[in-house]
Formats: structure tokens, C-alpha cells, sequence
């Protein structure tokens, strides 16, 4: 039988109200479970979504909270990897089927039963109860599904690469932006909205020696997004500025949050090319027309965060080039404010909680 203990947390019990304080029940470690306490939690722009109710199937009350990093305070028998004093983290994801093609692959998050996502899943542990996310002073993960923080980085800038981080570093992998164009030039990548992901998008792939433009609604964070490694800045609503760039990106990826023209950016695509969709808006893009794509075997693609094998190749990647993100630390009784400066694109570039402000 499943014991549990109680756990702070921090709750959206319907739509339209605001997070609030909650008690929730954490299962007490099984013998392949990691049991945290939780120092740091990322706020990501799918928490706000979720609270807010802006996504089909979801299940109040929410504890949001999928970029979570903390201590090991128990370990189960079975567990071979951590032991309690380690840094340990959660991404979006705490469990999955295992024997699926998708798992087998590492690619957990297309798991077929399917994954059980960090909030907001049915979670097999508590039967007829959904998945509370990381705000929250504990969680209970099993092992396959923890990550190691490499210790030279800031924990709470190491917190949001658990999601921000990996969603951005994958499409990047996997569509090649670390390798050369055929005749040897960097790959062009755009990133389009500078937030929590495209401010990780920017970082990667400076890392990755591509070149860099960042699309911007928001003019100033121009200097910003050079510091952060875009070669060049284009606000997206210049017309003139976007026609310069037509016919010329390998990749865009693009992160924003609401409902806009795809058009402005398939235009900008070379032959093959690709706009990788990560923006997940409450209210779908018009539709894309069909001849920029066809003149031009352009791509529309969309890419959902990362494996759990990418996940710690990203950190790892990320301590050897000493990348974190750029936050702003909040006390928890701030996330309500935190969520509206969200939605004016108000934040540089990543809100994350402090945990220890959680009573
Ligand atoms: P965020 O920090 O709020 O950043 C979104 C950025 O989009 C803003 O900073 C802004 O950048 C731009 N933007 C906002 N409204 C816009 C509008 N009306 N028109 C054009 N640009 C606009 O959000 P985030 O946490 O990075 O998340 C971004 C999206 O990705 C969300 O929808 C989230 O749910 C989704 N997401 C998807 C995955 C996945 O696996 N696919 C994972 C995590 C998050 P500028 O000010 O530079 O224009
Ligand atoms: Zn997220
Ligand atoms: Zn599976």
C-alpha cells in the first residue's frame, strides 16, 4: 500500500481563481523512487495556460510547476543513482509506460500509454487523483525520471533548463542546427519571441555556433538578445525589416505563446527548410497559406520538450559551456503578479520561485 506524507503547496482550484495556499498528499518514497525537497520551481508559460484553464482537459484544483530542482531527502532500496544531500531535478515528466517503442527510444514524452506528465495527469499512485506539479516543499519521482544538476551551476538558473532548457535544445539537435550548411557556413536559426524559451533558444544555438536572429515584439529587448547571442534583431511587426530575411533561415524556432500569422515566418525559410512550432496559444494560428510551403519544400513542424536521455545531455551540456537562465526570483505569494507580467512579455527572462518562501 501507497503511504503518503503532506506537502505545502500552492493551488489554482478552478480557473478563474488565483493560486493559492493548498496541502496536498506526496507519496512516501517506493524502492525506486527519489523523494526531494523542493529549493527552486521555474515558472513556465504552460503553467499559466493550465491555471487559467486556457487548455482543453484540465482537471482542477492545479498545482502547476514542471521545472523543479531541490535536495534528495530519501531514497527507495532499489534507487542506484542518488542518495539524500544530492541536487536533484523534474522536468515535465514523472513516469511513463517503459516498453513502448517511444520509451525503449528514449523519447519518453510520446510515450504511447501515454507519459505521466510532471501536473494535470492521472497519476497512477493515487487512483482517481491527477499529477501536482512543483509548487510545492516536496516531491516523490521515480528515479528514471530524475536528473543530475552539474554542481558549477547556479541551482535556481539550472532550474528552468528542465523545461525552457530541453524544449528549445531539441528541436535545435534534432533538426542539426550544431552542424554545418553543406558548403560549410554556420546554419541561419531564428528564434522568434524572446521569454523563457526563446531566451534558452538564443543561447543554444549561439552555443552552437549557428547564426542567430532573434524576432521580437517587444523592441526593447533588443540589446538584451544581442548580450544573450543573436547576431541580429528584428521586430517582427517591421515589415520591410521581416522581407530582408525572406528566403534565407535553415530553422526558425518559434516559442510564442499566442495566436499569430505563421506566414510572416515560413516566407523567411530556405529551400527544406523548417519553422519548428514550440508555442503552444490558447486560441489556434490562422491557417498557413500553401504556397510558401510548396515553393519551396518548406516545412511547419511542431517539437514537445525532450527525452529523458537529451535531458541530461543538456544539462551536462549546459555545465561544461556554463549555460543557465537568466531569472528573476520570486516569493511564492508573487505568482499571480508573476503570471500577468507574463502576459505583457513583462519578464527577463524567466520567473522562478524560491522555495523556501512556501510555509
Ligand atoms: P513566455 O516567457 O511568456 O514567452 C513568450 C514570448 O512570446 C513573449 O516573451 C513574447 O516575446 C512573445 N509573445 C507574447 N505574446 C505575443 C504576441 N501576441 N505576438 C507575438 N509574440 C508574442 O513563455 P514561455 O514560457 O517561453 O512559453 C512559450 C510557449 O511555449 C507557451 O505557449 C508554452 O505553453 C509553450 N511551451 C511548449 C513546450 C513544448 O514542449 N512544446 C514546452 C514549454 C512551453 P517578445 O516580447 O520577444 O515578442
Ligand atoms: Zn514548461
Ligand atoms: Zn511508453
Amino acid at each position: 500500500m501507497t503511504t503518503s506524507h503532506k506537502s505545502p503547496a500552492y493551488a489554482a482550484q478552478s480557473a478563474t481563481t488565483p493560486l493559492a495556499h493548498a496541502t496536498i498528499d506526496r507519496r512516501d518514497p517506493g524502492p525506486t523512487d527519489v523523494q526531494f525537497e523542493i529549493l527552486f520551481c521555474g515558472v513556465c508559460h504552460s503553467d499559466l495556460h493550465t491555471a487559467r484553464g486556457e487548455w482543453p482537459g484540465i482537471t482542477f484544483p492545479v498545482v502547476p510547476g514542471h521545472e523543479i530542482l531541490g535536495r534528495v531527502t530519501k531514497v527507495g532500496a532499489k534507487v542506484k543513482n542518488f542518495k539524500p544531500g544530492d541536487l536533484a531535478a523534474t522536468g515535465c515528466m514523472v513516469d511513463s509506460c517503459r516498453t513502448c517503442d517511444h520509451c525503449k527510444s528514449g523519447l519518453e514524452q510520446f510515450c504511447t500509454a501515454p507519459a505521466t506528465f510532471t501536473y494535470n495527469s492521472p497519476d497512477p499512485h493515487f487512483p482517481g487523483k491527477m499529477t501536482y506539479g512543483g509548487y510545492a516543499k516536496t516531491i516523490t519521482v521515480d528515479e528514471h525520471f530524475v536528473l543530475r544538476v552539474p554542481e558549477n551551476l547556479d541551482p535556481a538558473g539550472a532550474a528552468p533548463l528542465l523545461c525552457a532548457g530541453i524544449t528549445t535544445y531539441s528541436p535545435l539537435k534534432h533538426w542539426k542546427c550544431d552542424e554545418k550548411r553543406p558548403d560549410g557556413q554556420p546554419k541561419k536559426v531564428g528564434i522568434v519571441g524572446l521569454g523563457g524559451l526563446g531566451h534558452m533558444g538564443l543561447k543554444f544555438a549561439h552555443a552552437f555556433g549557428c547564426r542567430t536572429v532573434l524576432f521580437t515584439t517587444s523592441p526593447g529587448k533588443a540589446d538584451d538578445a544581442r548580450r544573450l547571442g543573436a547576431d541580429e534583431v528584428v521586430i517582427s511587426r517591421d515589415e520591410d525589416a521581416m522581407a530582408k530575411h525572406a528566403g534565407s533561415f535553415d530553422f526558425i524556432l518559434n516559442t510564442v505563446a499566442a495566436s499569430h500569422n505563421l506566414d510572416a515566418y515560413t516566407n523567411l525559410l530556405r529551400v527544406d527548410g523548417t519553422l519548428c512550432l514550440v508555442g503552444v496559444p490558447e486560441n489556434p494560428h490562422p491557417s498557413p497559406q500553401v504556397f510558401p510551403l510548396i515553393f519551396g519544400r518548406r516545412r511547419i513542424a511542431g517539437s514537445l520538450i525532450g527525452g529523458i536521455p537529451e535531458t541530461q545531455e543538456m544539462l551536462d551540456f549546459c555545465g561544461k559551456h556554463n549555460i543557465t537562465c537568466d531569472i528573476e526570483m520570486i516569493d511564492i505569494k508573487d505568482i499571480n503578479t508573476a503570471y500577468d507580467c507574463m502576459l505583457k512579455s513583462d519578464v527577463k527572462y524567466r520567473f522562478v520561485i524560491d522555495m523556501a518562501t512556501l510555509a
